[in-house]
């Protein structure tokens, strides 16, 4: 499947009409916020590799904390801890009861890092206060391990990026700054690639730029040129990004454009060149619209998801013709592989 879908990456999307669309599975039940309220922001996934199934999308609330879902969307808990804004997961983190997943999030109101331990049992701090930013404001974060050592970026509003290092202390979580990066204006969205050592950061009004993810490595970002305006595929902002990474060579990172309610794909390596976008359309579950974060789950979690799973925040969730707060749509990423390859002449 992976080859033949590659196979289309010759083909260039030149206007909207050729975005094909996607239909959600699952929707995640609303965040506790009123319609109209931009409250639900980023998603990310902890993936239980013992039972698939028993896996669980987390999405914040950037106005109240960490949600928990089941992969069928019903919640699993809320930890109502402050303002997250993004949040990320790695598996592998040492505990004391053995490894866990890590999830990690930009806490607005402490302006800084917080942390949880995740496994079949449930989320558990891992740290009562956030480790503390130097940046004015916190907004963008993600993870990134390799080697076994964990790291998360976070930045800010003015494109200011700090790089922590991130240790276990028992049961507990410490880091320390290693590096700084600066781009200029509005950042948020990012993304690592745990395998081939980059980061990924898109600065809404211009494009994703790309990162030696090490901390010894170059601190000079490379614009990608196939993610800023002069491809009529995106439509400012560039918001949350997201890697399909299957295996340790071939992928695609995906991002929301936001001005346009689509999601632009492009090769993982290389010079990441565009391979098609698409929109997930209104069918059992409604479609979405103005999408913050989105994530990729690169895991079989069993026959409805074999490739893995494409989570997205949704900006104006509906029932029907009834307004709820919003939430977070599941795309089953089978089939947007197999709808870009349809597009194929
Ligand atoms: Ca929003
Ligand atoms: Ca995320
Ligand atoms: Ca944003
Ligand atoms: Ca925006
Ligand atoms: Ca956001
Ligand atoms: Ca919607
Ligand atoms: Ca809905």
């Amino acid at each position: 499947m992976m080859g033949a879908f590659l196979a289309v990456s010759a083909c260039q999307s030149s206007d909207n009409a050729d975005f094909v669309a996607v239909y959600a599975t699952v929707e995640t039940v609303p965040v506790d916020a009123a319609v109209g309220d931009d409250a639900a922001d980023d998603p990310a996934v902890w993936f239980n590799a013992e039972q698939p199934l028993e896996s669980r999308i987390l999405g914040s609330d950037k106005k109240r904390g960490l949600e928990v879902f089941h992969l069928d969307g019903t919640r699993d808990t809320t930890d109502a801890i402050g303002r997250i804004n993004n949040i990320d997961v790695r598996l592998g983190f040492p505990t004391s009861t053995g490894p866990k997943g890590l999830v990690g999030g930009s806490h607005r109101d402490q302006v800084g890092l917080v942390f949880w331990s995740i496994d079949a049992q449930g989320i558990r701090r891992l740290r009562s206060t956030a480790l503390k930013s130097q940046l004015e404001d916190v907004y963008g974060f993600c993870l990134y391990k390799t080697n076994g050592t964990f790291y998360a970026f976070v930045n800010s509003k003015t494109g200011d990026i700090e790089q922590w290092e991130l240790t276990a202390t028992g049961d507990s979580i410490d880091g320390k700054r290693v590096r700084t990066l600066h781009l200029g204006g509005q950042v948020e969205g990012m993304v690592a690639d745990d395998a081939l050592g980059t980061l990924f950061v898109g600065v809404e009004d211009e494009g994703i730029y790309r990162f030696d993810a090490l901390p010894t490595g170059s601190s000079t970002g490379t614009l990608l040129e196939a993610s800023t305006a002069e491809n009529p595929a995106i439509a400012y902002d560039v918001e949350g990004l997201a890697l399909f990474a299957p295996n340790d060579s071939t992928g695609y990172l995906v991002a929301s454009s936001q001005g346009n309610n689509s999601y632009a794909v492009f090769e993982r390596t290389g010079k990441h060149a565009y391979v098609g976008s698409f929109t997930v359309g209104d069918g059992t579950v409604d479609g979405t619209s103005e999408t913050d974060g989105i994530e990729i789950a690169a895991f079989s979690f069993g026959e409805s998801y074999p490739a893995g799973i494409f989570i997205a925040q949704d900006g104006a969730n509906t029932d029907g013709t009834v307004s709820k707060p919003q939430n977070f749509k599941v795309v089953s990423w089978a089939e947007i592989a197999q709808a870009l390859l349809a597009k194929k002449p």
